[in-house]
């Protein structure tokens, strides 16, 4: 398996004082969190502290991730802001379960966290604007491109009273 980029070594702050802080500068043009998801591009500043309990990580980072319009399909790019704000235990055996813990070396990789965090963040109805037109039912064009034509030929002219009726009642809600 690949390192993570954003695997980082505590073992200077593990040896300091209680209340000793270090500040992080992330600032990659791209990373890949994870098979299906990279970040382009993650940036901000990250605070660790080494408290009693092992390594507090505060920070906010800036971050845009390229997701599929749930209308048209197309890639665009969401812009993400996530806040982390996590308590990793050491020694590791020390973590609750389920907790966050500095691995044995000293080492902490925050890329699973990140990415946590940024799935969080995405909005849930990815849209690559607010009137997206969506695809054609009919022939699956972009609408956002250009009307295909469809709609018009769809309609039965003996049905066309009826198309106008639920037309007239949608626009009455
Ligand atoms: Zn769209
Ligand atoms: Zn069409």
């Amino acid at each position: 398996m690949k390192m993570s980029r954003l695997r980082f070594n505590f073992g200077f702050l593990l040896e300091a004082d209680f209340g000793t802080i270090r500040h992080i500068e992330l600032d990659y043009p791209s990373i890949k969190l994870s098979d299906d998801l990279t970040l382009t591009p993650l940036k901000g500043v990250i605070t660790a502290t080494r408290t009693t309990e092992g390594i507090y990580i505060q920070g906010q980072l800036e971050s845009a991730a390229v997701l599929e319009c749930v209308r048209c399909l197309e890639e665009t790019v969401v812009p993400l802001g996530f806040s982390i704000d996590e308590l990793f235990f050491y020694p590791p055996q020390s973590a609750p379960p389920g907790e966050n813990r500095v691995g044995e070396d000293g080492m902490i990789d925050l890329a699973p966290l990140a990415r946590e965090l940024s799935l969080l963040s995405m909005p849930t109805k990815v849209l690559c604007r607010p009137d997206c037109l969506g695809l054609c039912q009919e022939c699956g064009a972009n609408l956002n491109e250009g009307d295909c034509g469809c709609a018009e030929a769809a309609i039965d002219p003996r049905l066309s009273a009826l198309q106008q009726l639920f037309n007239s009642e949608s626009q009455d809600q």
